[in-house]
């Protein structure tokens, strides 16, 4: 197997890493003096008990409910810097008051950047490239040589191992368009994998920027005959998705969760 970029990566905390948690430290520290804040006036001005959550949910600004005597309030994150105004018209809101919406909707609309800054964030937070063997922005950074003239912009990582589940399908990769951040799937992350394999599946979400889905008929079709062609013009095609077809079944099997033992019989 060729090796390339097949090492294991050490983690350390550089200087650096030390610095930028101490200021995340500072980030939530603030986050949540401004949450109580914000807890604090409008409990002053609906005269109720509120439990105040903060999200970055980025398709509901504002909901809430009435659990036995509680006001249970869920506010998107740009509620937090929010004018008295505002914070005024979200408690009219909670009261049953249309007009308040109308007020809401507007500051909404006035942060859409914002908001998608807090969701590219999200999507990047904790985005580690560096695997046990494979180092996902070294091959990145070499197939956007090879084959895309540096052109590609985005951030790389492996996705995060979620709880045990058992699927009938494997999505090796995902590309997200608003951050521009490509996860790779953590299963992928084993000695039993070739590299050609992991770089096959890094250039499929690079190819996702560099042909981005179309509008056809009022559907939209993400992998274009474009994208496809493109595709199958990549140098290891035929060769990742045989090792695909004839080894999905084993990664399919492998819980995401695992601990890793370097003894584990493969297969
Ligand atoms: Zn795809």
């Amino acid at each position: 197997m060729a090796g390339g970029s097949r090492k294991p990566a050490a983690r350390k905390l550089t200087a650096s890493g030390i610095a930028s948690a101490r200021s995340a430290e500072e980030e939530r520290r603030l986050h949540r003096a401004r949450a109580r804040d914000l807890a604090d006036a409008l409990v002053g001005l609906l005269d109720e008990d509120v439990h105040l959550t903060i999200t970055d949910n980025t398709s509901t600004m504002v909901s809430f409910r009435r659990d036995r005597g509680l006001l249970r309030l869920r506010a998107h994150r740009i509620f937090l810097e929010a004018p008295r105004e505002v914070v005024q018209a979200l408690a009219r809101y909670v009261r049953g008051n249309k007009e308040a919406g109308r007020t809401l909707d507007a500051y909404v609309r006035a942060h859409a950047d914002q908001i998608r800054r807090i969701r590219a964030e999200r999507h990047a937070a904790g985005l580690e490239p560096r695997g046990l063997f494979f180092d996902l922005q070294l091959i990145f950074d070499e197939l956007n040589r090879e084959f895309f003239g540096s052109r590609i912009e985005a951030r790389i990582g492996w996705g995060r191992s979620g709880p045990r589940r058992r699927t009938r399908s494997i999505r090796m990769g995902v590309y997200l368009h608003d951050s521009r951040v490509i996860r790779v799937h953590p299963a992928l992350d084993r000695p039993d994998v070739p590299l050609f394999f992991v770089r096959y599946v890094v250039f499929h979400e690079m190819l996702h920027q560099a042909f981005p889905p179309r509008e056809v008929d009022g559907k939209t079709i993400v992998h274009t005959p474009e994208f496809r062609a493109a595709e199958r013009a990549y140098p290891d095609y035929e060769r990742a998705i045989a090792w695909e077809r004839a080894n999905i079944h084993r990664l399919l099997r492998r819980p995401t969760g695992w601990t890793f033992d370097l003894d584990d019989p493969l297969a």
